[in-house]
């Protein structure tokens, strides 16, 4: 899950760093009148689940600014944000369409003599979360890390102990800090850390960590990641989801207990298990088709989720054609039969259907399909469900 980066500072300030000024504003009036309670200069800032706002662009307004603006002036306060809730931002991260914004942080402005990343990730080969840091901070550290990987410092951090003072100083020291800015920094890398233990982050970063030219360090830009797997112990981290950063159709399945994934093509999936979904995406691309999205049921899905599964493949205009391919382990293929057999009632389906039945009860379940007298065409096997949804698609 992931959250706003306003919503990452209150955070990072909970656990005891310090972070800059600043007012949320949900319309052009709210931001003149953060304006006028900071006393500018001031940057706005777009609030979007997205990285690479600064480099973005408003989609059509002709702007020639991103979803992060430096302003001195009312006049100007007013203009940018008139864009900004006007027009979607598109960056590198967010597709074509770009994505709307509801929320601008109005923040005041920094200057900026060196800009740092810090950042809190698991490590999967080491097993342990680690904090990586480099002196090069800002809107190119992919760049940095691709080119120069070397340049990208490590720290183990243990997870019953969390982040050392020490380790936080000698990193401080590493990445050039001197004099009082040490004990800022230090403080600073605490809190991302213990953020990052404490409400099962799979992701925490500050970027860029900025030092200004009087010495101050600066949380200028935060952004942090949930494991979803674990948010059932943080209620009050599932409180600061917000929603209409969510794709609508992803949010509704997972509603539902389904795991779902749009995609570009036009084939639709309903498959039972993670993996006999991704290896049915694979064999719909061998056969020179595009999956439409990565549905997953799970193991015991019952009649209301295989409708609602249906209702959400066929609420996308893109799909053409839907493939159901389950094989019955836990789940009995003459209930997920039925299942397939209300839902179709229900929902009425245009586009041509493909099922592919096989495991336990497999002759009830195809008996149930036939006696049914459905708009649809079996399969014997995996590849032959393949060939027949792609030939249909086209
Ligand atoms: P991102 O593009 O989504 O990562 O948004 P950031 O908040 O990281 O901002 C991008 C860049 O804008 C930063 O790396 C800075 O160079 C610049 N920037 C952001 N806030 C300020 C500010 O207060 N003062 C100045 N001078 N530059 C800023
Ligand atoms: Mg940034």
């Amino acid at each position: 899950m992931k959250i706003h980066e306003y919503q990452a500072k209150e955070l990072l300030a909970a656990a005891g760093a310090v972070v800059p000024r600043g007012i949320v504003a949900t319309s052009v009036n709210e931001v003149l009148a953060a304006f006028d309670r900071l006393g500018g200069p001031v940057v706005l800032k777009a609030q979007v689940h997205a990285g690479g706002r600064g480099k973005g662009r408003f989609k059509n307004s002709g702007a020639d600014f991103g979803g992060v603006k430096f302003i001195k002036t009312r006049d100007d306060c007013a203009k940018v944000a008139d864009v900004m809730f006007k027009f979607p931002l598109v960056t590198k991260q967010t597709g074509a369409d770009g994505q709307k914004v509801s929320k601008v942080l109005v923040q005041e402005a920094a200057d900026i003599a060196r800009e740092i990343y810090v950042g809190v990730v698991l490590d999967r080969t080491i097993g342990m979360p680690i904090m990586m840091a480099c002196a090069e901070g800002g809107v190119e550290i992919e760049e940095v890390a691709a080119r120069t990987p070397e340049k990208i410092l490590k720290v183990p951090i243990s997870p019953e102990n969390g982040m050392q003072s020490f380790q936080a100083r000698r990193l401080a020291f590493d990445l050039g800090f001197t004099g009082a800015q040490v004990a800022q920094a230090e403080k600073i890398m605490l809190a991302l850390a213990k953020v990052f233990l404490d409400k099962d982050c799979s992701l925490a970063e500050i970027n860029p960590l900025v030092v200004s030219p009087k010495g101050e360090v600066i949380v200028l830009d935060a952004k942090i990641t949930f494991d979803d797997n674990a948010l059932f112990r943080h209620p009050d981290i599932e409180k600061l989801l917000d929603e209409s950063e969510e794709n609508p159709a992803e949010l509704r399945a997972s509603r539902a207990g389904l795991s779902f994934i749009t995609l570009t093509g036009n084939i639709g999936c309903l498959v039972n298990g993670a993996g006999l979904a991704m290896s049915t995406m694979d064999i719909i691309k061998y056969h020179g088709g595009e999956p439409a999205n990565f549905l997953d049921v799970g193991g015991g899905a019952n009649k209301e989720q295989v409708t609602e599964a249906l209702r959400i493949l066929l609420s996308d205009p893109s799909v053409k054609a839907v493939l159901i391919n389950i094989f019955g382990g836990i789940m009995k293929c003459d209930i997920i039969a039925n299942a397939v057999v209300a839902a179709f009632k229900e929902v009425k389906p245009k586009v041509p259907f493909v099922v592919r039945l096989e495991g336990t009860n497999v002759a009830d379940g195809r008996r149930i399909l036939q006696e049914a007298g459905l708009n649809l065409t079996t399969a014997t096997d995996l590849t032959d469900a393949a060939k027949k949804v792609v030939a249909a698609a086209k």
